[in-house]
């Protein structure tokens, strides 16, 4: 508590139960009736793992304090109601719309933010009644850390406790199905990684996730000593759009010239046999990838053995490797990183997610947190903020 009280360091994050009394409330005011379930989904910071989810390779997120709240209930009205309390969701924040039927499918439109929420209701396997909701969340939209998976995920658990009698499916297909909703809907072709942890993320623990076979692992993270500090850059580098395009496009051209269906199949052996066939830059981009899959599993393996210190190494090498070979990071973050990397106690850091701006991760002691967030306020010219995490639980049902 001392932390939050020190001139805003550290994000104080609303607890789920705050979140739940905020959304019902809010809920009796539009609706003039009483919830009768209350849901959450978690967002997510990937520890390291960066670029390898459309590469076959391994991810290795954990699920976050911060949770997206749903609150509702059956009705007769005719038609699904939904609210936000959002600040930065686009106008309007209610929405109307029937429950979709093989002659009046649901379309995405306007406002984007109900797309994430009629494209799992189209994606539901079961049926749905009519409801009237309320969201509520602590994940920071946009910001690099899944609000928008949290939203899916906790949708999708909210139309499950609102049918009962509802057969209920496996958590992978419960993550498929929203990461479909994803595809369908907000239009957003992602990987596997943010609805998987968000469905099956547990306290204490990270996910080592293969994207190939979908196998998911969970790993202790369970020291007090250690905590995750996310760190915003608050900035976000609006670049031509074409960089993740074209990120994908080298990787599929290595792994071609490799003769492997991906480079998940490729060692560093076979990529170094092959540097005179490849482009300076594309053998730059698969070196990336390369690597990067293997720290993943060498970090889970650290993580297994407690070894924080290799897995802050590995974290750190996952940070210049995305720096110098991938070309994602940028001035703030390379800042953020090493100024945290000059503490005592920081065991590793690097950016986290598609790069270019949002968030660093950081492995830390927890009695280093208070100077290193002081050292990286001196050393950083922008305005971060601060969240420091331990591994949560994925989605589940919460008292009303
Ligand atoms: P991220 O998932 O990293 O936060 P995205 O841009 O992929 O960023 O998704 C953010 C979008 O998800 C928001 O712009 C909004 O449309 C939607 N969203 C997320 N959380 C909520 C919420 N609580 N209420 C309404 N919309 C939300």
């Amino acid at each position: 508590d001392q932390l939050f009280s020190r001139a805003n360091m550290v994000t104080k994050v609303e607890s789920a139960a705050e979140l739940v009394a905020r959304a019902v409330s809010t809920f009796r005011d539009q609706y003039g009736e009483k919830p009768t379930v209350a849901v959450c989904g978690p967002g997510r910071v990937n520890l390291i793992g960066e670029h390898t989810d459309y590469n076959e390779g391994f991810v290795f997120p954990m699920a976050l304090p911060m949770v997206t709240v749903v609150v509702g209930r059956r009705t007769d009205t005719g038609v699904c109601r939904v609210l936000t309390t959002a600040q930065d969701a686009d106008e309007p924040k209610q929405v109307e719309f029937p429950v979709p039927s093989t002659d009046h499918p649901l379309q995405p439109g306007k406002p984007a933010w109900a797309n994430y929420v009629k494209g799992v209701v189209a994606n539901f396997k079961g049926e749905v009644s009519l409801f009237d909701a309320v969201l509520a969340s602590s994940v920071p939209l946009g910001g690099g850390l899944s609000s928008s998976a949290s939203l899916e995920v906790a949708t999708y658990t909210f139309l499950e406790q609102l049918n009962p009698q509802h057969s209920p499916v496996s958590l992978k297909e419960k993550a498929l199905a929203c990461q479909k909703a994803e595809h369908e809907f907000p239009g957003m072709p992602c990987g596997i990684m943010d609805q998987f942890i968000s469905v099956m993320g547990k306290e204490g623990h990270a996910l080592l996730l293969d994207c190939r076979s979908m196998a998911a692992e969970l790993v202790p993270l369970d020291n007090p000593d250690v905590v995750v500090m996310v760190t915003n850059s608050n900035v976000r580098h609006e670049l031509t759009g074409s960089e993740y395009p074209t990120r994908r496009r080298q990787c599929e051209q290595a792994a071609g010239i490799l003769a492997k269906n991906s480079l998940r199949e490729a060692s560093m052996e076979d990529l170094e046999a092959q540097e005179s066939k490849l482009e300076p830059v594309v053998f730059r981009r698969a070196r990336h990838v390369i690597g990067e899959i293997r720290r993943t599993t060498e970090a889970a393996d650290a993580l297994r053995a407690r070894d924080y210190a290799k897995f802050g190494k590995l974290m750190v090498e996952s940070h210049n490797s995305l720096r110098d070979d991938y070309e994602v990071s940028c001035a703030e973050l390379d800042t953020l990183v090493s100024a945290a990397m000059e503490c005592t106690g920081v065991y590793g850091s690097r950016m986290t997610g598609g790069g270019f701006g949002g968030c660093t991760v950081t492995l830390l002691s927890a009695t280093a947190v208070q100077d290193t967030i002081s050292h990286i306020k001196e050393k950083y010219t922008g305005q971060p903020t601060f969240y420091i995490t331990t591994p949560a639980a994925g989605a589940s049902v919460l008292q009303v």
